[in-house]
């Protein structure tokens, strides 16, 4: 059998925004190529309902294969959907990014010897298969990848796949058993952490209210935590005020850290470095708040603001929450 096989990341009974994305994509495409369009779901708590997997075909998928194993982890993901390309045959595996994808995609590739390629802003049907397009050199041109040998594996970016509802119905659900591999039980999930700032994942956030050394020091960043509050997003942060201390790993935005295309990026006391904008260049609408008229930000800003922010983001604060209140 021909066709793509995804992964759905879930969480607290919910599919994750970016795994609904390829599967929509995943559907998309095998309407080009033809075979089959399928998810891997995986996990061993209560929620992985019938119903729940089902609702996979609402996105285009028209089988889930659902396995009882740690899920959050890499390499029982990759036990699984090894298992079920190996039997099943699938001609390509995509994932829609995020860390998790990432790692699991290249453990895949390595373990059934295919063919990888990261960071996938489209794919495209050509002759009966799949080209994945991506960019290279910083994000300055873009080129045309195709697999020479299945399976081919497909990393998206973070949320470069949209979510689309298929109207198509729901899913057959087909258990999977799988022999964990030694090595996959080796380490175990202790604890998930929550993002400090805002109970929302920044990747999936649709605003994010950004804060660099401009905010002075940690404390700073309370202002970007009030603004979030009042726009319903998260916080996230640049190198600079992540080595300093002031805001944790998770949020950092840039070639070192997440990668994010919120509908709206407020950056506020962040120069622009070539090394934050690959991570959020993507964003739908970006604008800067830096007191220095020069500040390389405002080439890349949809909406620039020269001014102090410790005087903009209170008022901006206050008068959205003005708002929400009237
Ligand atoms: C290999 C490598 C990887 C890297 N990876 C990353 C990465 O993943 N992410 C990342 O972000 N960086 C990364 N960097 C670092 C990057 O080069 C920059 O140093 C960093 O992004 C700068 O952070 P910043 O904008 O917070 O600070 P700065 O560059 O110091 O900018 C602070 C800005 O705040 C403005 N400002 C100051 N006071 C105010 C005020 N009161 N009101 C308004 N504006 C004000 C200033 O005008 C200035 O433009 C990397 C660097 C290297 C070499």
């Amino acid at each position: 059998m021909s066709g793509i096989l995804t992964y759905a990341l879930h969480y607290q009974g919910e599919f994750n925004k970016n795994s609904l994305g390829a599967v929509s994509e995943g559907a998309k495409l095998v309407k080009e190529i033809g075979g089959q369009a399928a998810a891997v779901v995986v996990g061993e708590g209560d929620d992985l309902t019938d119903e729940m997997c089902a609702s996979l075909g609402e996105y285009g998928a028209s089988k889930v294969y659902r396995a009882r194993a740690p899920d959050g982890l890499a390499q029982p993901v990759v036990d699984v959907m090894a298992k079920v390309i190996g039997d099943e045959g699938y001609s390509y595996a995509l994932f829609g990014g995020g860390l998790l994808g990432f790692e699991i995609g290249a453990g895949l590739t390595a373990r059934l010897n295919g063919g990888v390629t990261m960071e996938v802003t489209e794919v495209k049907a050509q002759d009966g298969k799949l080209v994945a397009v991506r960019p290279i050199l910083q994000d300055s041109a873009v080129v045309d990848v195709d697999y020479v040998e299945e399976p081919g594996i497909i990393i998206g970016r973070l949320n470069a796949f949209d979510t689309e509802e298929s109207g198509e119905g729901s899913a057959e659900v087909v258990d999977v058993d799988v022999e964990l591999e030694d090595f996959s039980t080796r380490a175990r999930m202790v604890e998930r952490g929550e993002q400090r700032g805002a109970d929302v994942n920044i990747e999936d956030a649709e605003i994010l209210v950004a804060g660099g050394r401009g905010l002075g020091n940690a404390e700073g960043f309370e202002l970007c935590e009030g603004l979030a509050k009042a726009l319903g997003g998260a916080v996230a942060a640049t190198r600079a005020v992540v080595d300093a201390g002031w805001y944790p790993y998770a949020a950092q935005i840039g070639q070192t850290g997440k990668t994010v295309a919120p509908k709206l990026y407020l950056a506020a006391g962040i120069s622009g470095a070539i090394q934050h904008k690959v991570g959020m260049q993507s964003s739908e609408n970006i604008v800067a708040i830096n007191k220095d008229q020069n500040a390389p930000i405002f080439e890349f800003s949809d909406l620039g603001v020269v001014g102090d922010l410790n005087k903009i983001l209170p008022k901006l604060t206050e008068a959205l929450e003005a708002k929400k209140g009237g």
